[in-house]
């Protein structure tokens, strides 16, 4: 069911119009929950197509060389005990943060395996490619509060590409993040450290550098209703003995919490973290997440596991709880709006939707720089596969 709001059409914005002289009202996309709440839409059971990794110098493999393997240690009893401080800041390399890198290390996969995508010739026209964190934003939308966002959009050769930019107020909160904060992200990473292996059966080694450079990455493929979907997702690590061992179910997600102790703070961590954790395990089909709770002083002594399938029954018969089902369906409209705004295809012309809590999705449009993002050794390669049709016409031929 195509949830209301979705039927509005986009007009076609032309270039540096102003929004003044167009006969309609530009277009715009409102993200309310009670919108969406139609019944959950088709959501096809994510497959793999392929991986690849990033080095400590985040240089591209098209291998699973920085896939780690699920090892927490034998009992979740007294003896748990992760100091998630440890290391921090001696033996901490931070990923640059600075360096954009757009959908580049996607968009090499997809070079070098395009021959080989499955469902069947022109699967890829017709698909959204972005990475898996710029759908989980889309997906908690209609109830996010805090932050908004920005997405570029470009068609080329018919497929859809999405690519968060960073918004102003973003950047300025990146750039003056607190100590602590930089702490608590650092000792996110620590934990995986604490929980992950190098090799299937192997224990881990936390006496060794945390760099955020480093990172395995799934390229998955689904559908949203009728929008055929290719994105990337960083994997946390894979269980050697899950029930399957077949990627994405034998993968894992690794995440942190505080301590919690009333019913009412269990209540606030069913509302809003589990939702953002649902939302990422949810595209790629990860069915487990497991949390290690950290107490004042930066120790884990407990672990829990939450399968991603049973997060929604936490906030089922709560008022102030999230439906998958608007979520869902909320991306499926953002989706039909996307694809019906962006109706020229030329990889250098940029349609930005931007979104502020309390408001609709906007969009205005760009040419090049800054906003463009499709790489020109991208556009140039994937031309180049094309018929020319200068030799198919020519008369000479
Ligand atoms: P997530 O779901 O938000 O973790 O993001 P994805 O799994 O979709 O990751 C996509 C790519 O972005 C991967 O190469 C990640 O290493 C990278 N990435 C994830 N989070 C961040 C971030 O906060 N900053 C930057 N610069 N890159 C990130
Ligand atoms: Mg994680």
């Amino acid at each position: 069911m195509e949830p209301r709001g979705t039927k509005r059409r986009a007009e076609k914005t032309e270039v540096a119009e102003p929004p003044n002289s167009l006969p309609h009202a530009a277009p715009s996309l409102p993200t309310k929950p009670a919108l969406y709440s139609g019944p959950f839409p088709f959501y096809r059971r994510p497959s793999e197509l392929g991986c690849f990794s990033l080095d400590s110098q985040r240089q591209y493999h098209g291998d699973a060389r920085a896939l780690r393997y699920y090892s927490p240690p034998p009992t979740n009893g007294p003896g748990l005990n992760f100091d998630l401080r440890d290391g921090y800041p001696d033996r901490y390399h931070p990923r640059d943060e600075e360096v954009r890198e757009g959908l580049d290390h996607l968009l090499r996969w997809l070079l070098e395996h395009r021959d080989q995508l499955e469902g069947g010739p022109g699967w890829l026209a017709g698909a959204v490619v972005t990475w898996r964190g710029h759908l989980t934003k889309l997906l908690i939308t209609p109830y996010e509060q805090q932050e908004g966002w920005q997405l570029a959009a470009s068609r080329f050769q018919g497929t859809l590409y999405l690519s968060e930019v960073e918004t102003p107020a973003a950047r300025a909160q990146r750039l003056a993040r607190p100590p602590l904060l930089r702490q608590l992200m650092y000792m996110g990473y620590k934990f995986e450290q604490y929980m992950c292996a190098d090799k299937p059966g192997g224990s881990p080694d936390p006496s060794g550098e945390v760099n955020t450079n480093v990172a395995f990455c799934s390229v998955l493929r689904s559908r949203l209703g009728s929008y055929p979907l290719l994105f990337s997702g960083e994997v946390d690590c894979m269980a050697p003995r899950a029930a399957s061992t077949q990627p994405p179910t034998c993968y894992v997600e690794l995440k942190t919490s505080k301590e919690l102790h009333s019913p009412g703070q269990w209540r606030a961590f069913y509302r809003h973290k589990l939702l953002k954790w649902w939302a990422q395990s949810f595209l790629p089909g990860i069915p487990h997440v497991v949390a290690g709770f950290r107490n004042p002083e930066g120790f884990v002594r407990s672990l829990r596991t939450f399968p991603t399938m049973e997060m929604f029954e936490h906030v089922r018969n709560d008022r102030h709880g999230w439906s998958p089902s608007v979520c869902v369906n909320f991306c499926a409209a953002f989706l039909s709006f996307a694809q019906s705004t962006v109706v020229q295809d030329d990889p250098r012309l940029v349609h930005l939707f931007s979104w502020e809590p309390g408001g609709p999705v906007t969009v205005s449009v760009h040419r090049d720089a800054p906003y463009a993002f499709l790489p020109t050794w991208y556009v140039e390669a994937m031309t180049a596969d094309l018929p020319s049709p200068s030799k198919t016409t020519s008369p000479k031929d």
